[in-house]
């Protein structure tokens, strides 16, 4: 099955603030799914409902797993809320929407999610460290957030540049090929 693709930035529809989730039904748990296939194949820790096109509170993440290990535990997030910040922590971030770059990035060192699991059961959860990164990381998507907003204007500016030019090489190379 052929897997749904992932936004990339400047994609507008990554700056769309998504929608609560009111039920949770059989298209959500496929949604999931996906979404879940879409992190273990590109790879990455965590996605976000809107880097592949749907405007909804869910996320999935999986901080433990490595290629090498290859054990599955996702954990998947329906109307993720943060609170209880504390503490900061610096951590070089990437994203699967912002091809080719990667920054260092403040966040909160500790925070607690409060999230609803696929059979509707609340979930808290305390995180630190990496996943607590991934956690503010992955909620950020489902307000319009990137990474890269919240590093400095300069570094910014010039991965904006770069990546101008890449899409700009991706588009001949496409017109080429047709
Ligand atoms: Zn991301």
């Amino acid at each position: 099955m052929a897997l749904r693709p992932v936004l990339r930035f400047p994609d507008k529809r990554l700056r769309r603030v998504s929608r609560p989730i009111g039920e949770i039904d059989e298209s959500l748990r496929e949604l999931a799914r996906d979404m879940c296939d879409v992190m273990y194949e590109e790879p990455g820790i965590g996605l976000a409902a809107p880097q592949v096109d749907c405007d909804l509170r869910l996320i999935v993440v999986d901080t433990a797993w490595t290629a090498e290990d290859a054990e599955r535990n996702p954990l998947i997030l329906v109307n993720p809320e943060l609170s209880e910040h504390e503490g900061k922590v610096v951590w070089t971030e990437g994203c699967l929407s912002v091809p080719e770059f990667e920054a260092e990035v403040e966040r909160a060192e500790r925070v607690l999610l409060r999230a609803l699991d696929l059979d509707g059961k609340q979930l808290e959860i305390r995180a630190e460290g990496l996943q607590a990164v991934c956690f503010q990381h992955e909620v950020d998507h489902l307000d319009g957030v990137l990474f890269i907003d919240r590093i400095s204007r300069l570094k910014r500016n010039r991965y904006v540049a770069r990546r101008k030019k890449q899409r700009k090489r991706e588009d001949e190379d496409e017109s080429a090929a047709s």
